[in-house]
């Protein structure tokens, strides 16, 4: 059927001043239809609402002036370059306004014209303004100007447009068609919210009237953006919400599970696994995300969550995102299960193809009770018996469409997320806003806080002797390094010649080894493998200790040119130590340049708190970088900053549960604009 386009679709080549030309202006920028160009929103604004008279203009200042043009003219300079000139005042006061290279606004100006100048004021051997913006009064009163005396927008352009020319297609569109917008906040929301209606916030998040209506648009809009979309989250979770495995945790089980270990579950994890359990014995599939820092427990968690899957009959898949860790994981889940007798199994890429088809038909037939593996899970052709649940460990590298895949190969199996990187609550309500959530905050075991100091090249040698002193009552170090080798092109310090300098020089009565990706593993792990034992006092690395190393020995670390970090990576390094019950320190030596970089070391100073770390991360490098991944189920917002706009996105979350909750089809009528934006804005990008 021809659905007849609503009159916000109207393409952009027929809005007043555009024409089939200039239309393929606006495409570049997007705006095909008049809906992008009323969404298609300021770059920044420029208060130009004071107009001044001349007398009142003051040397230095950025002002906007009223008067009449006197003379006009234009010559050239010996330069060679044309000058355009014009004075404009009233009797007694003047200034004079100049063009370079612009001869042709002789045409613009004529003496006698009331005109508004906009820019800085210079004072030579009179008052001047150098490519002010100007706006001639002749036919159109003040208060009708787009270019001065009010508070003016500024778009991103693309060549052969100026900002005059669009705010004059805008303001002429709003005028035209911004009464038609269709409005899809129920106005009973609208009037309870205090929110603004399209028109107006149209209006005023281009033209707007005063700060005060900017930011009631601004709010509106940012508030309907974040609204929609999470009513699609509450729809999201209420379809999955459908009927799933209805798990039995039975008597004693988790008291058998934790004989399974030599040491007691922390209070946290007991929270968590009891969520687990809960949302595991409920119809409903679960749906979970599972947060907690490195070395906070998550994989115990996982593994209850397991147990009781396979004990009620059906397979448990847990995937992870490479295949060391899958190796890892499975080592420790095979381990653990062995005397409960069940059958665990690995698949990845790195498989005989032989093994491969093994542990598949183990999979089908419900020999395997547990698998665990990398993307092979979702790629191989799998035949699960009875999958009753899965466990994503290291979410945020997987996408929402290998969950969706993954999920498809049951009959709607439990899922449990997990993910090692704090992801400020922000972030979570918009990623993975259709999840129910357990944070793991603690960490198991006896724990000393690690010290944390920034600190310049001048402080080199005090480091040095602090390092022989830990040492000198029997601790260790690490030292680490952004580089294996240095070259001629950068003065950075590299681990292979400061290990030699180190060796030989600064710590010559100790011993150094070194470490990095490049050597051959039976090497790396011997030099691990004697450093874990004590045969060295201190180890020189790259960033390959990053991940896995846990010596409670060590005590110390240097990290050079710290300034070249990312937070996360940072916080991941110094997760490394503070593993033992001695105090430890990480030491962070750099020269920041920028004031991100600075923002950087002075956070880690301040915190050891991962949550807070990741809120300034994400801060500093917004939630696109912070995820770092397309397929990171980041939706595409056009007006609001999750960072920013957290609290709106607060109030627009409780908003939309309320109404799916009321009206879980959208069938009433006053939620039809809803459903209809959701089909515009975001079909298919989503997952519902
Ligand atoms: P994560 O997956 O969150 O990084 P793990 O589950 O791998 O953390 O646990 C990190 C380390 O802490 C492991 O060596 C694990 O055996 C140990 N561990 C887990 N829970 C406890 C606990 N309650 N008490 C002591 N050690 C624990
Ligand atoms: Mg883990």
């Amino acid at each position: 059927m021809q659905v007849k386009k609503p009159p916000h679709f109207i393409p952009i080549r027929y809005i007043k001043g555009v024409g089939p030309k200039k239309a393929h202006l606006f495409e570049k920028l997007g705006i095909e239809n008049i809906s992008d160009l009323f969404y298609y929103l300021p770059r920044r604004y420029e208060d130009r609402s004071e107009v001044v008279q001349v007398k009142d203009l003051k040397p230095g200042h950025t002002q906007a002036v009223m008067g009449k043009v006197l003379k006009t003219n234009v010559f050239t300079a010996r330069t060679g370059t044309r000058i355009f000139e014009m004075s404009v005042g009233d009797e007694k006061d003047r200034v004079f306004a100049v063009w370079y290279n612009q001869p042709y606004l002789n045409k613009a100006f004529t003496p006698g014209q009331k005109v508004v100048l906009h820019g800085k004021v210079e004072l030579g051997k009179t008052l001047q303004m150098t490519h002010p913006a100007f706006d001639v009064l002749d036919k159109e009163e003040l208060k009708d100007s787009l270019d001065v005396g009010r508070i003016v927008p500024f778009y991103s352009l693309t060549e052969k447009m100026t900002q005059r020319y669009l705010r004059r297609v805008m303001h002429q569109a709003i005028k035209a068609h911004a009464s038609s917008a269709p409005d899809p906040l129920p106005t009973k929301l609208r009037a309870r919210k205090k929110l603004v209606d399209t028109k107006f916030a149209i209006e005023n998040i281009h033209f707007p009237y005063s700060a005060e209506n900017l930011e009631r648009a601004y709010y509106r809009l940012v508030f309907e953006e974040f609204f929609i979309l999470q009513v699609i989250m509450a729809l999201r979770r209420g379809r999955i919400k459908q009927k799933g495995i209805r798990h039995e945790a039975g008597q004693g089980l988790l008291s058998e599970f934790e004989k399974l270990f030599n040491f007691e579950l922390t209070g946290e994890q007991k929270k968590c696994l009891r969520e687990i359990e809960k949302d595991m014995s409920s119809e409903k599939p679960m749906y979970r995300l599972l947060q907690g820092d490195v070395g906070s427990g998550k994989t115990v968690v996982a593994m209850y969550a397991l147990l009781l899957t396979v004990r009620n009959g059906f397979q448990g898949a847990m995937m992870v995102p490479t295949e060391v860790l899958a190796r890892q994981h499975y080592v420790t889940v095979s381990k653990t299960f062995m005397p409960l007798g069940l059958n665990v199994r690995l698949l990845i890429n790195g498989m005989d193809a032989k093994d491969k088809e093994t542990v598949k038909g183990e999979l089908s037939s419900g020999e395997a009770d547990i698998v665990i593996g990398t993307h092979s899970l979702i790629q191989e052709k799998i035949d699960y018996s009875d999958l009753g649940l899965i466990v994503v460990d290291e979410q945020h590298k997987f996408g929402v469409e290998q969950r969706k895949t993954l999920r498809a190969k049951g009959r709607m199996p439990d899922t449990l997320v997990m993910t090692a990187t704090p992801i400020p609550r922000s972030l979570v309500m918009t990623v993975f806003g259709d999840m129910d959530i357990s944070l793991l905050k603690e960490k198991p075991g006896e724990r000393e806080a690690v010290t944390t100091y920034w600190v310049g090249e001048d402080r080199r040698e005090a480091v040095y002797e602090f390092i022989r002193s830990e040492i000198a009552v029997g601790r260790q170090a690490f030292i680490v390094y952004p580089r294996i080798k240095g070259s001629s092109r950068s003065d950075l310090k590299a681990a292979e010649e400061m290990h030699e300098k180190l060796r030989d020089e600064v710590f010559s009565e100790h011993s150094v080894a070194l470490i990095h990706g490049r050597m051959k593993a039976a090497e790396k792990e011997k030099v691990m493998k004697d450093f874990r034992a004590g045969k060295h006092d201190i180890l020189v690395a790259t960033t390959v200790i990053e991940v896995g190393v846990d010596i409670p020995n060590v005590t110390v670390m240097l990290i050079e040119h710290a300034e070249r970090y990312g937070l996360a990576q940072l916080h991941q390094l110094r997760g490394r130590i503070g593993r033992g019950k001695h105090a430890s320190y990480c030491i962070l030596m750099g020269e920041p340049e920028t004031e991100a970089s600075m923002e950087r070391l002075s956070t880690m100073a301040e915190t050891d708190d991962g949550f807070k770390i990741a809120e300034k991360d994400l801060d500093i490098r917004g939630p696109g970088e912070f995820l770092g991944t397309r397929q990171s189920g980041l939706p595409e917002l056009r007006f609001g900053n999750i960072a920013r706009d957290f609290r709106i996105m607060e109030e627009a979350r409780g908003e939309a549960f309320k109404l799916v909750e009321e009206d879980p089809g959208l069938r009433d009528r006053h939620n039809s604009g809803i459903r209809e934006s959701i089909k515009e804005r975001f079909r298919g990008k989503l997952g519902i």
